[in-house]
């Protein structure tokens, strides 16, 4: 399974946000990033889903 993180830089705490769908990443940071100023960071993140990990 592949998320999509974005995270801002500037909001404390730091907290990393995986969506499940590119498009809803990058229209968060965009609209984060235009309402707050903030810098925003994106990537992707491939995660097994075969192990005992909660969903
Ligand atoms: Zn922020």
């Amino acid at each position: 399974m592949r998320y999509y993180i974005a995270q801002c830089q500037e909001c404390r705490p730091v907290l990393p946000l995986p969506f499940a769908e590119q498009g809803k990443r990058d229209g968060w940071a965009s609209t984060h990033s235009d309402f707050t100023g903030h810098a925003v960071t994106i990537r992707t993140e491939d995660r097994e889903e075969n192990n005992h990990a909660e969903h």
